[in-house]
Protein backbone atom coordinates (compact mmCIF):
# COMPACT_ATOMS: atom_id res chain seq x y z
CA UNK A 1 0.00 0.00 0.00
CA UNK A 2 1.57 3.51 -1.14
CA UNK A 3 -0.28 5.45 2.07
CA UNK A 4 -1.15 9.17 1.33
CA UNK A 5 1.23 10.35 4.47
CA UNK A 6 4.44 9.05 5.62
CA UNK A 7 7.50 10.24 7.92
CA UNK A 8 10.80 10.59 6.74
CA UNK A 9 12.78 9.24 9.46
CA UNK A 10 17.02 9.18 9.33
CA UNK A 11 19.94 7.69 10.72
CA UNK A 12 20.84 11.11 12.11
CA UNK A 13 17.22 11.18 13.47
CA UNK A 14 17.80 8.25 15.31
CA UNK A 15 20.56 9.10 16.90
CA UNK A 16 19.66 12.63 18.32
CA UNK A 17 16.73 10.67 20.12
CA UNK A 18 19.09 8.19 21.60
CA UNK A 19 21.20 11.11 22.68
CA UNK A 20 18.93 12.55 24.79
CA UNK A 21 18.34 9.24 26.06
CA UNK A 22 21.69 8.40 27.29
CA UNK A 23 21.59 12.00 28.56
CA UNK A 24 20.20 13.90 31.90
CA UNK A 25 17.04 14.90 30.95
CA UNK A 26 14.36 13.01 29.13
CA UNK A 27 11.60 16.22 29.83
CA UNK A 28 12.24 19.91 30.91
CA UNK A 29 15.76 20.05 29.25
CA UNK A 30 17.72 21.98 26.53
CA UNK A 31 16.17 20.44 23.47
CA UNK A 32 12.74 21.84 23.79
CA UNK A 33 13.52 25.66 23.65
CA UNK A 34 16.19 24.75 21.04
CA UNK A 35 13.39 23.18 19.27
CA UNK A 36 11.29 26.57 20.06
CA UNK A 37 14.18 28.63 19.06
CA UNK A 38 15.06 27.13 15.69
CA UNK A 39 11.08 26.97 14.72
CA UNK A 40 10.44 30.48 15.68
CA UNK A 41 13.91 31.69 13.87
CA UNK A 42 12.72 29.93 11.01
CA UNK A 43 9.05 31.36 10.51
CA UNK A 44 10.15 34.90 11.94
CA UNK A 45 7.82 34.96 15.18
CA UNK A 46 9.11 36.39 18.43
CA UNK A 47 7.68 33.75 20.60
CA UNK A 48 7.03 29.99 20.19
CA UNK A 49 5.95 26.97 22.80
CA UNK A 50 5.92 23.24 22.47
CA UNK A 51 3.55 21.24 23.31
CA UNK A 52 2.16 17.80 23.14
CA UNK A 53 0.38 18.01 20.07
CA UNK A 54 -1.70 20.47 17.80
CA UNK A 55 -4.76 19.78 19.36
CA UNK A 56 -3.07 21.28 22.90
CA UNK A 57 -1.89 24.15 21.13
CA UNK A 58 -4.91 25.16 19.41
CA UNK A 59 -6.79 24.84 23.10
CA UNK A 60 -4.21 26.98 25.17
CA UNK A 61 -4.06 29.70 22.62
CA UNK A 62 -8.02 30.13 22.63
CA UNK A 63 -7.55 30.48 26.46
CA UNK A 64 -4.68 32.62 25.75
CA UNK A 65 -6.77 34.88 23.98
CA UNK A 66 -9.85 35.28 26.84
CA UNK A 67 -11.96 32.54 25.04
CA UNK A 68 -14.69 31.27 27.14
CA UNK A 69 -18.86 30.73 27.94
CA UNK A 70 -20.65 33.14 26.14
CA UNK A 71 -18.07 33.13 23.74
CA UNK A 72 -18.49 32.36 20.04
CA UNK A 73 -15.16 30.70 17.99
CA UNK A 74 -15.81 30.20 14.34
CA UNK A 75 -13.78 28.01 11.90
CA UNK A 76 -14.27 26.39 8.73
CA UNK A 77 -16.38 22.98 8.06
CA UNK A 78 -13.51 21.36 6.13
CA UNK A 79 -10.98 20.58 8.63
CA UNK A 80 -9.93 18.11 11.45
CA UNK A 81 -12.37 17.95 14.17
CA UNK A 82 -9.67 19.18 16.54
CA UNK A 83 -9.97 22.49 14.89
CA UNK A 84 -13.35 23.30 15.88
CA UNK A 85 -12.87 21.41 19.22
CA UNK A 86 -10.61 23.98 20.76
CA UNK A 87 -13.61 26.23 21.10
CA UNK A 88 -15.69 23.74 22.83
CA UNK A 89 -13.07 22.89 25.29
CA UNK A 90 -13.12 26.44 26.70
CA UNK A 91 -17.23 26.57 26.96
CA UNK A 92 -17.26 29.01 23.95
CA UNK A 93 -19.91 27.69 21.34
CA UNK A 94 -18.88 27.14 17.90
CA UNK A 95 -20.10 28.35 14.41
CA UNK A 96 -18.81 27.39 10.69
CA UNK A 97 -18.28 29.52 7.48
CA UNK A 98 -18.40 27.93 4.08
CA UNK A 99 -15.27 27.44 2.12
CA UNK A 100 -13.81 29.89 -0.89
CA UNK A 101 -14.67 27.29 -4.29
CA UNK A 102 -11.18 27.42 -5.34
CA UNK A 103 -8.92 26.81 -2.65
CA UNK A 104 -11.19 25.28 -0.29
CA UNK A 105 -10.26 27.45 2.55
CA UNK A 106 -12.63 29.62 4.93
CA UNK A 107 -13.95 32.05 2.51
CA UNK A 108 -13.41 35.87 3.26
CA UNK A 109 -16.56 36.67 1.61
CA UNK A 110 -18.96 34.25 3.25
CA UNK A 111 -16.87 35.73 6.52
CA UNK A 112 -18.01 39.19 5.62
CA UNK A 113 -21.73 38.31 5.10
CA UNK A 114 -21.77 35.96 8.35
CA UNK A 115 -20.16 38.79 10.50
CA UNK A 116 -22.70 41.27 9.12
CA UNK A 117 -25.76 39.50 10.56
CA UNK A 118 -24.10 38.27 13.72
CA UNK A 119 -23.08 42.10 14.35
CA UNK A 120 -26.95 42.84 14.09
CA UNK A 121 -27.86 39.69 16.47
CA UNK A 122 -25.13 40.35 18.53
CA UNK A 123 -22.89 37.18 18.22
CA UNK A 124 -19.74 38.44 16.68
CA UNK A 125 -16.99 35.63 17.75
CA UNK A 126 -14.47 36.07 19.64
CA UNK A 127 -11.77 34.43 17.69
CA UNK A 128 -12.01 32.93 14.50
CA UNK A 129 -9.56 29.55 13.41
CA UNK A 130 -8.25 29.54 9.70
CA UNK A 131 -7.14 27.08 8.72
CA UNK A 132 -4.54 26.56 5.64
CA UNK A 133 -5.82 23.74 3.85
CA UNK A 134 -3.39 21.15 2.27
CA UNK A 135 -1.11 23.60 3.03
CA UNK A 136 -1.94 26.64 1.21
CA UNK A 137 -2.91 29.89 3.38
CA UNK A 138 -5.98 31.36 3.91
CA UNK A 139 -6.57 34.81 2.26
CA UNK A 140 -5.28 36.31 5.81
CA UNK A 141 -4.83 40.10 4.41
CA UNK A 142 -8.70 39.55 3.81
CA UNK A 143 -9.79 37.90 7.41
CA UNK A 144 -6.92 39.74 9.35
CA UNK A 145 -9.06 43.46 7.97
CA UNK A 146 -12.56 41.71 9.37
CA UNK A 147 -10.95 40.69 12.51
CA UNK A 148 -10.02 44.33 12.69
CA UNK A 149 -13.50 45.87 12.18
CA UNK A 150 -15.56 43.48 14.00
CA UNK A 151 -12.58 42.52 17.12
CA UNK A 152 -12.42 39.44 16.66
CA UNK A 153 -9.06 37.29 17.38
CA UNK A 154 -7.10 35.27 14.68
CA UNK A 155 -5.47 31.54 15.49
CA UNK A 156 -4.27 30.15 12.45
CA UNK A 157 -4.23 26.47 12.51
CA UNK A 158 -1.15 25.56 10.39
CA UNK A 159 -1.37 22.21 11.13
CA UNK A 160 -0.39 20.85 7.20
CA UNK A 161 1.75 24.25 6.59
CA UNK A 162 4.83 24.83 8.11
CA UNK A 163 7.40 25.49 5.58
CA UNK A 164 4.81 27.38 3.07
CA UNK A 165 4.74 31.47 2.90
CA UNK A 166 1.98 33.96 2.35
CA UNK A 167 2.97 37.42 0.57
CA UNK A 168 6.65 36.45 0.52
CA UNK A 169 6.60 35.65 4.61
CA UNK A 170 6.97 32.41 6.03
CA UNK A 171 3.36 31.35 7.80
CA UNK A 172 3.58 31.81 11.48
CA UNK A 173 5.45 34.91 11.10
CA UNK A 174 2.37 36.28 12.95
CA UNK A 175 1.82 39.22 10.61
CA UNK A 176 -2.10 38.66 10.07
CA UNK A 177 -3.23 36.62 13.58
CA UNK A 178 -2.62 36.42 16.95
CA UNK A 179 -1.57 32.85 17.35
CA UNK A 180 -0.36 29.80 14.83
CA UNK A 181 -0.27 26.59 15.46
CA UNK A 182 1.65 23.86 13.82
CA UNK A 183 1.24 19.93 14.12
CA UNK A 184 4.35 17.47 14.01
CA UNK A 185 2.12 14.36 13.70
CA UNK A 186 3.50 11.76 11.34
CA UNK A 187 1.60 12.31 8.45
CA UNK A 188 1.98 15.96 8.62
CA UNK A 189 5.14 17.87 6.91
CA UNK A 190 7.89 17.11 9.72
CA UNK A 191 7.15 15.33 12.86
CA UNK A 192 8.22 14.70 16.66
CA UNK A 193 5.80 11.61 16.80
CA UNK A 194 2.84 13.18 18.82
CA UNK A 195 3.91 17.31 19.15
CA UNK A 196 2.90 20.73 18.44
CA UNK A 197 3.43 24.49 18.71
CA UNK A 198 2.19 27.92 19.52
CA UNK A 199 3.82 30.93 17.49
CA UNK A 200 3.12 34.65 17.98
CA UNK A 201 4.67 37.86 18.30
CA UNK A 202 2.78 39.02 21.63
CA UNK A 203 5.17 38.36 25.18
CA UNK A 204 1.54 38.41 26.84
CA UNK A 205 -0.12 35.48 25.10
CA UNK A 206 3.51 34.00 25.11
CA UNK A 207 3.30 33.75 28.93
CA UNK A 208 -0.16 32.86 29.44
CA UNK A 209 0.50 29.73 26.99
CA UNK A 210 3.26 28.95 28.94
CA UNK A 211 1.20 29.13 32.54
CA UNK A 212 -1.50 26.87 30.76
CA UNK A 213 1.01 24.10 29.01
CA UNK A 214 2.18 23.25 32.51
CA UNK A 215 -0.24 23.35 35.29
CA UNK A 216 -0.57 27.17 35.58
CA UNK A 217 2.42 27.09 37.89
CA UNK A 218 5.21 29.29 37.48
CA UNK A 219 8.39 29.79 39.41
CA UNK A 220 9.37 33.35 37.85
CA UNK A 221 8.53 35.63 41.27
CA UNK A 222 7.65 38.41 38.64
CA UNK A 223 4.01 36.46 38.15
CA UNK A 224 3.85 35.60 41.65
CA UNK A 225 1.21 37.07 44.41
CA UNK A 226 4.13 37.69 47.00
CA UNK A 227 7.53 36.92 47.31
CA UNK A 228 9.09 33.54 47.08
CA UNK A 229 8.92 31.68 50.64
CA UNK A 230 12.05 30.29 49.66
CA UNK A 231 14.14 28.92 46.49
CA UNK A 232 12.17 26.06 46.52
CA UNK A 233 9.02 27.97 45.87
CA UNK A 234 6.80 27.47 42.81
CA UNK A 235 3.17 28.92 42.62
CA UNK A 236 -0.11 28.03 41.12
CA UNK A 237 -1.52 31.34 39.50
CA UNK A 238 -3.94 29.47 37.07
CA UNK A 239 -5.90 26.05 35.82
CA UNK A 240 -3.40 24.24 33.54
CA UNK A 241 -2.54 21.06 31.97
CA UNK A 242 0.41 19.00 31.23
CA UNK A 243 0.81 19.59 27.91
CA UNK A 244 4.75 19.60 27.53
CA UNK A 245 6.65 18.00 24.86
CA UNK A 246 8.88 15.76 25.68
CA UNK A 247 13.21 16.16 25.21
CA UNK A 248 12.69 12.91 22.77
CA UNK A 249 10.29 14.41 20.64
CA UNK A 250 12.09 17.98 20.52
CA UNK A 251 15.34 16.35 19.15
CA UNK A 252 13.37 14.77 17.08
CA UNK A 253 12.03 18.11 15.86
CA UNK A 254 15.28 19.60 15.85
CA UNK A 255 16.78 17.13 13.80
CA UNK A 256 13.76 17.04 11.33
CA UNK A 257 14.22 21.24 11.23
CA UNK A 258 17.53 20.46 9.22
CA UNK A 259 15.44 18.66 5.97
CA UNK A 260 12.28 21.01 6.67
CA UNK A 261 13.14 22.95 3.09
CA UNK A 262 13.92 20.31 1.42
CA UNK A 263 10.89 18.75 1.96
CA UNK A 264 8.55 21.22 0.78
CA UNK A 265 11.24 21.55 -2.29
CA UNK A 266 9.88 17.85 -2.67
CA UNK A 267 6.47 17.87 -2.21
CA UNK A 268 6.46 20.77 -4.36
CA UNK A 269 8.28 18.67 -7.50
CA UNK A 270 5.51 16.09 -7.20
CA UNK A 271 2.43 18.34 -6.86
CA UNK A 272 3.94 19.77 -10.25
CA UNK A 273 4.10 16.50 -11.63
CA UNK A 274 0.68 15.61 -10.53
CA UNK A 275 -0.50 18.69 -12.13
CA UNK A 276 0.94 17.67 -15.22
CA UNK A 277 -0.05 14.06 -15.28
CA UNK A 278 -3.46 14.13 -14.45
CA UNK A 279 -4.00 17.33 -17.11
CA UNK A 280 -5.98 15.30 -19.21
CA UNK A 281 -8.07 13.62 -16.71
CA UNK A 282 -11.52 14.64 -15.70
CA UNK A 283 -10.45 15.64 -12.07
CA UNK A 284 -9.60 19.44 -10.81
CA UNK A 285 -5.98 19.49 -9.26
CA UNK A 286 -5.46 22.13 -6.47
CA UNK A 287 -5.60 25.74 -7.55
CA UNK A 288 -2.97 27.59 -6.02
CA UNK A 289 -3.56 31.39 -5.21
CA UNK A 290 -0.58 33.65 -6.12
CA UNK A 291 -0.10 35.02 -2.74
CA UNK A 292 0.73 31.58 -1.52
CA UNK A 293 3.51 29.31 -1.88
CA UNK A 294 1.59 25.94 -0.36
CA UNK A 295 3.61 23.46 2.47
CA UNK A 296 1.94 20.96 0.13
CA UNK A 297 1.26 19.08 2.50
CA UNK A 298 -1.43 17.46 1.00
CA UNK A 299 -2.79 16.87 -2.80
CA UNK A 300 -6.47 17.03 -2.65
CA UNK A 301 -8.01 16.10 -6.34
CA UNK A 302 -11.77 16.67 -7.02
CA UNK A 303 -13.84 13.97 -9.54
CA UNK A 304 -15.54 15.73 -12.09
CA UNK A 305 -18.18 13.35 -11.42
CA UNK A 306 -20.63 14.62 -14.54
CA UNK A 307 -17.49 13.04 -16.72
CA UNK A 308 -16.87 9.99 -15.36
CA UNK A 309 -19.16 7.00 -15.11
CA UNK A 310 -18.20 5.91 -11.39
CA UNK A 311 -19.10 7.07 -7.94
CA UNK A 312 -16.44 8.96 -5.67
CA UNK A 313 -17.12 5.80 -3.50
CA UNK A 314 -16.53 3.48 -6.60
CA UNK A 315 -13.06 5.45 -7.47
CA UNK A 316 -11.82 5.43 -3.63
CA UNK A 317 -12.89 1.65 -3.06
CA UNK A 318 -11.27 0.45 -6.25
CA UNK A 319 -7.90 2.83 -5.61
CA UNK A 320 -7.88 1.36 -2.06
CA UNK A 321 -7.85 -2.17 -4.01
CA UNK A 322 -4.97 -1.38 -6.56
CA UNK A 323 -2.87 -0.88 -3.42
CA UNK A 324 -3.14 3.38 -3.54
CA UNK A 325 -3.22 4.61 0.30
CA UNK A 326 -5.89 7.67 -0.68
CA UNK A 327 -7.92 9.63 2.10
CA UNK A 328 -10.41 11.73 1.89
CA UNK A 329 -9.65 15.27 3.95
CA UNK A 330 -12.40 16.33 5.48
CA UNK A 331 -15.79 15.14 6.55
CA UNK A 332 -17.41 18.52 7.04
CA UNK A 333 -17.47 18.42 10.83
CA UNK A 334 -20.63 19.96 11.32
CA UNK A 335 -22.01 16.62 9.77
CA UNK A 336 -20.31 14.61 12.48
CA UNK A 337 -23.04 13.60 14.81
CA UNK A 338 -21.73 15.50 17.98
CA UNK A 339 -22.10 18.49 15.77
CA UNK A 340 -25.54 17.45 14.25
CA UNK A 341 -26.99 17.10 18.02
CA UNK A 342 -25.70 20.47 18.48
CA UNK A 343 -28.17 21.27 15.53
CA UNK A 344 -25.71 21.46 12.29
CA UNK A 345 -27.42 19.63 9.66
CA UNK A 346 -26.30 18.63 6.20
CA UNK A 347 -27.28 21.39 4.12
CA UNK A 348 -26.08 24.12 6.05
CA UNK A 349 -22.59 24.79 3.99
CA UNK A 350 -23.29 23.89 0.65
CA UNK A 351 -19.75 24.91 -0.84
CA UNK A 352 -18.22 22.45 1.77
CA UNK A 353 -20.59 19.26 1.31
CA UNK A 354 -20.19 19.73 -2.37
CA UNK A 355 -16.32 19.50 -1.95
CA UNK A 356 -16.59 16.27 0.61
CA UNK A 357 -18.93 14.85 -2.56
CA UNK A 358 -16.06 14.75 -4.80
CA UNK A 359 -12.61 15.02 -2.97
CA UNK A 360 -9.95 12.23 -2.80
CA UNK A 361 -6.35 12.76 -1.00
CA UNK A 362 -4.00 11.35 -3.41
CA UNK A 363 -0.22 9.78 -1.42
CA UNK A 364 2.18 12.77 -1.01
CA UNK A 365 5.29 12.61 1.10
CA UNK A 366 8.64 13.41 0.85
CA UNK A 367 9.78 10.28 0.14
CA UNK A 368 7.38 9.01 -2.06
CA UNK A 369 9.38 8.16 -5.39
CA UNK A 370 8.28 9.07 -9.51
CA UNK A 371 7.91 5.73 -9.90
CA UNK A 372 5.85 5.41 -7.06
CA UNK A 373 3.46 8.02 -8.57
CA UNK A 374 3.59 6.90 -11.22
CA UNK A 375 1.35 4.11 -10.07
CA UNK A 376 -0.86 5.99 -8.49
CA UNK A 377 -1.72 7.88 -11.38
CA UNK A 378 -2.00 4.82 -13.39
CA UNK A 379 -4.31 3.24 -10.94
CA UNK A 380 -6.43 6.64 -11.20
CA UNK A 381 -7.23 6.10 -14.99
CA UNK A 382 -8.14 2.81 -14.21
CA UNK A 383 -10.51 3.47 -10.97
CA UNK A 384 -11.96 6.20 -13.07
CA UNK A 385 -11.89 3.95 -16.46
CA UNK A 386 -10.37 6.08 -18.90
C1 LIG B 1 -3.58 17.19 12.40
C2 LIG B 1 -4.42 18.38 12.59
C3 LIG B 1 -4.75 18.86 13.87
C4 LIG B 1 -4.41 18.14 15.13
O1 LIG B 1 -3.06 17.91 15.23
P1 LIG B 1 -2.51 16.99 16.42
O2 LIG B 1 -1.07 17.37 16.50
O3 LIG B 1 -2.72 15.58 15.97
O4 LIG B 1 -3.28 17.31 17.64
C5 LIG B 1 -5.48 20.04 13.96
N1 LIG B 1 -5.88 20.69 12.86
C6 LIG B 1 -5.60 20.25 11.62
C7 LIG B 1 -6.05 21.04 10.44
C8 LIG B 1 -4.88 19.07 11.44
O5 LIG B 1 -4.65 18.61 10.23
Amino acid sequence: MIPYGKQDITEADIEAVVSVLQSDFLTQGPMVPRFEKLVADYVGAQHSLAVNSATSALHIACLALGLEKGDWLWTTPITFVASANCGLYCGAKVDFVDIDSKTYNLCPVALQAKLEQAEREGRVPKVVVAVHLCGQSCDMAAIHALGQRYGFKIIEDASHAIGGKYRGGFIGGGHFSDITVFSFHPVKIITTAEGGMALTNDESLANRMALLRSHGVTRDPALMTHEPDGSWYYQQVDLGFNYRMTELQAALGVSQMERLSNFVIRRHQLANRYDELLADLPVVSPWQHQDSYSGRHLYVIRLQLDEICKSHHQVFDTLRELGIGVNVHYIPVHTQPYYQQMGFKFGDYPEAERYYAEAISLPMFQTMTDSQQDEVVAALRKAIGV
